[in-house]
């Protein structure tokens, strides 16, 4: 079965002002969509060396269903990670995590934010779960898949590729990020949360 490009949460313009109607629109219709088409090729293209036995460009298509299957997750999260009326702070097992592992709210949005400014050219910044280390990390991941901890499960993302942000924020990265934390949807990210540590 073909992965499906999963439908918008809200309308195209219900993050305004801090994220525009035109970009939410491309942003999901064109760019997360050709990941998921790109995730569909990679694994047609798998079964196909399968069947016929001819591995000779294996290294290519694994490599694009890393890039292309991480970017539909990540885009996917990202999404349901926002809302509109939504920002402020998370509360209950979140809200005491964060606060175990980070110090304090605050010092978790410091470095958040400041990771997400440092990703050096596409990437997303991420807080997950590991469920291994019973711990919460802030990763920076480039692209959509390189130099992450194994293991950890997406709960809250940003993603500073330009298409994210460039119409309306221009080069201004740390306006986005500033942006974004309005849009931030605390029960999607606690829900998460939940479902990580079952
Ligand atoms: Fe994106």
């Amino acid at each position: 079965m073909a992965h499906e490009l999963p439908p918008l949460p809200y309308d195209y313009n219900a993050l305004e002002p801090y994220y525009d109607e035109a970009t939410v629109k491309l942003h999901h219709d064109k760019h997360h969509a050709a990941y998921v088409a790109g995730q569909n090729k990679a694994e047609e293209m798998l079964a196909a060396a399968r069947q016929s036995g001819d591995f000779g460009l294996i290294q290519h298509w694994e490599r694009q269903l890393a890039f292309h299957a991480s970017g539909n997750e990540l885009h996917t999260v990202f999404w349901e990670n926002m809302a509109p009326n939504a920002g402020g702070e998370p509360s209950g097992e979140l809200a005491a995590q964060i606060e175990k592992d980070f110090g304090s709210f605050d010092n978790f949005k410091k470095q958040f934010s400041a990771a997400a400014a440092a990703v050096e050219g596409s990437g997303w910044t991420v807080l997950g779960w590991s469920e291994q280390f019973k711990k919460l990390y802030i990763t920076n991941i480039e692209n959509h898949q390189k130099q992450t901890v194994m293991g950890l499960v997406p709960l809250l993302v940003i993603d500073v590729w330009e298409h994210a942000y460039y119409l309306k924020y221009q080069n201004r990265r740390a306006d986005w990020i500033e942006a974004w934390w309005n849009l931030v949807n605390w029960s999607n990210v606690a829900a998460r949360f939940a479902a990580a540590k079952k």
